[in-house]
């Protein structure tokens, strides 16, 4: 299966990503997530994308374009893959339906996780990530076993620069001029499914795969 989330920042796309693809065993591709690995690793494209994400603004879709094309054609996405965080823009989408269409293949489904920007703010104050392996809690809803470090790779949790009250506004109007339109986009591709992402994250987690059918 093909599958895209969208929603706005902090909506929880990142958490549901992490569980489909566990459960369908498919990889989850997060371009925040490879953004922040080249900063992380001081790359080129890390020193590009670093202040367009700082600001809270998209990184431009020369530099986000190719790389999903070149992750995409990797074999591991061979039979399904699940994009977390791409597309952001009608460019990207169209993009992607021109990688998806050489590969021979489409989005199944486009994952509408809608949250309204009122509890936004709460979540990302209260969002904690691993740089290291990419997984996020929250210090009420999903805190780690051990506080300040991730349960997983057992390395230390952050506040995000770019979750700070200041650049979630941003982040957020950023969404709604940039993002939002791809909600139509999938919708008149008869490709949208949206669920109610302000439920607990296992009811969000089984509403998607309802959706899904699976
Ligand atoms: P969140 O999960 O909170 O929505 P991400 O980790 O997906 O945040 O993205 C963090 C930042 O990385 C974005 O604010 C943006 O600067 C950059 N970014 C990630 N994906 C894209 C993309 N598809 N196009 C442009 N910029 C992106
Ligand atoms: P996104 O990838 O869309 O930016 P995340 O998956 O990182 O969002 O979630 C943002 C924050 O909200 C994280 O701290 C996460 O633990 C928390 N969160 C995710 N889903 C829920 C939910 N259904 N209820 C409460 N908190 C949630
Ligand atoms: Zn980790």
């Amino acid at each position: 299966m093909r599958l895209i989330m969208l929603g706005a920042p902090g909506a929880g796309k990142g958490t549901q990503a992490a569980r489909v693809a566990a459960e369908l065993k498919i990889p989850h591709i997060s371009t925040g997530d490879i953004f922040r690995a080249n900063i992380k690793n001081g790359t080129e494209l890390g020193k590009k994308a670093k202040a367009f994400m700082d600001a809270g603004k998209l990184v431009p879709d020369e530099l986000t374009c190719d790389l999903v094309a070149d992750r995409l054609a990797q074999a591991d996405c061979a039979g399904g893959f699940i994009l977390d965080g791409f597309p952001r823009t009608i460019p990207q989408a169209e993009a992607l339906d021109k990688v998806v269409a050489e590969l021979g293949t489409k989005i199944d489904y486009a994952v509408n996780i809608d949250v309204p920007d009122e509890a936004i703010i709460e979540r990302m104050s209260g969002r904690r990530a691993c740089l290291s392996c990419g997984a996020t809690y929250h210090v009420v809803y999903n805190p780690p076993k051990t506080e300040g470090i991730c349960d997983t790779c057992g390395q230390p949790l952050v506040l995000r620069e770019d979750d700070k009250p200041e650049t979630v506004q941003t982040r957020l109007s950023v969404y709604h001029e940039q993002t939002q339109p791809l909600i139509e986009y999938y919708g008149a591709k008869n490709a949208l499914v949206s669920v109610d992402g302000t439920k607990p994250m296992d009811e969000v987690f089984a509403d998607i795969l309802k959706v899904i059918g699976k």
